[in-house]
């Protein structure tokens, strides 16, 4: 395992162990609750190393509620998704626009409701 410099900056290895002087410490004011937090210059050496380009916009807090709220608005689709999903379709045989509660397949006719009940009488009088 070796560690190449892509950016062909040679490092000293004696100068390892002083702090990067190219990073300072910043303060930053965070978007979400307003206050100022620190960019420590260890974080900012590791954006770097990440090539990451935006210092970060928000405190350590405010960043974890997001990720929260974020992993919690995606298990929320994943477990109601079946149940939410709407496609305006025109029916096949009135025209009528309707929805369905599922993609309809490529080239396949969907047909409103009512179409939907004449053409499948069975489906209102199932066999006792
Ligand atoms: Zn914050
Ligand atoms: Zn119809």
């Amino acid at each position: 395992m070796s560690e190449s410099n892509f950016n062909g900056r040679v490092t000293d290895p004696s100068s390892l162990a002083d702090p990067d002087p190219e990073f300072q410490d910043r303060s930053i004011t965070c978007i979400d609750c307003s206050r100022d937090f620190i960019w420590t210059a260890g974080e900012q050496a590791f954006f770097r190393d990440k090539n990451l380009q935006n210092p970060p916009k928000r405190c350590k807090d405010c960043k974890q509620a997001k990720n929260e709220r974020l992993s919690a608005i995606a298990a929320a689709q994943a477990s109601g998704i079946k149940q939410r999903i709407e496609v305006t379709v025109s029916c096949a045989r009135c025209g009528e626009v309707t929805t369905v509660p599922f993609y309809p397949s490529q080239g396949r006719p969907v047909f409103c409701r009512s179409c939907f009940l004449e053409m499948n009488p069975s489906i209102l009088n199932p066999q006792a």
